[in-house]
């Protein structure tokens, strides 16, 4: 689903991916987890180029994603990604927020895009809440209205960026859940997260990156009761 081959970026002279050459199947859940700064947040934005790469290859359900004539907006669409910020329209109801870009985009008629986006709230536990605007919602449940939409166009690979970071810790429960729900229905997400619970508990393979490498890669039993490197070692006596 998700190949890198020995990909090279930099910011100016900053060497922030070095050699990097991961893969991700189908279904597959995949954290990746490491130090501030580590390349986290650069190595899942290259993936639906938001940032440019050097050198190197990304394939995406084995298309090249820097292929010549690829239609960007339309490949960007089938990757569903939640960052930290909630970045819902302020003006527009949770169930616009949702329907939304289904219309504009799968060319869904204004009543088969609610009734989608209405059980994909369902889904998340917030079809209560469908004609609230954004404001009017907790952090958490902002979340995950962010969760519903990014399904919305049914894209067959998820990306998070620290999605529960900026929320007050009584939120980040209900927002981890309903990414378990999403990754037990069989989603294919990389996940950025400190949340080593959900690692251990969700992922089927942990990555763990330092300045601009993946210095290992392991089922989640393993990285957590016997990591190799001495800095996933640091690492996570750090966060014990
Ligand atoms: P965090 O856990 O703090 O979110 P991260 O692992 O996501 O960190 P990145 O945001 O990928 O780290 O950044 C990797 C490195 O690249 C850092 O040293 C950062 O300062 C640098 N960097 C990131 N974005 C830019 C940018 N737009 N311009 C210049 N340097 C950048
Ligand atoms: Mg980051």
């Amino acid at each position: 689903m998700i190949k890198f081959d020995t990909v090279n970026k930099f910011y100016g002279h900053y060497h922030a991916l070095v050699d990097v050459s991961e893969q991700v199947s189908k279904g597959e859940v995949v954290v990746v987890c490491g130090p501030s700064g580590s390349g986290k947040s650069t190595l899942i934005r290259t993936l639906n180029r938001l940032e440019p790469i050097a050198s190197g290859r990304i394939e995406v359900d084995g298309q090249d994603i820097h292929a010549p004539g690829l239609d960007l907006n339309q490949f960007r669409s089938r990757i569903g990604f939640v960052f930290q910020q909630f970045n819902l329209f302020p003006h527009l109801t949770v169930l616009d927020n949702c329907a939304l870009a289904p219309t504009r985009l799968r060319g869904l008629s204004r009543t088969e895009a609610e009734r989608q986006a209405l059980a994909l709230l369902e889904r998340v536990g917030m079809a209560h809440k469908a004609a609230a605007l954004p404001a009017q919602l907790s952090g958490g449940q902002q979340q995950r209205v962010a969760i519903a939409r990014a399904l919305a166009m049914q894209p067959p690979l998820m990306l998070f960026d620290e999605p529960t970071s900026a929320l007050d810790p009584e939120m980040v429960g209900e927002v981890l859940l309903a990414m378990r729900d999403l990754a037990r229905d069989g989603m294919t997400m990389v996940c950025v997260t400190h949340e080593m619970g959900f690692a251990r508990e969700v992922a089927d393979r942990v990555l763990f990156m330092d300045q601009g490498r993946v210095l290992e890669r392991a089922a989640p039993e393993e990285f957590f009761q016997r990591p190799q490197h001495p800095r996933a070692q640091q690492f996570l006596s750090d966060i014990r």
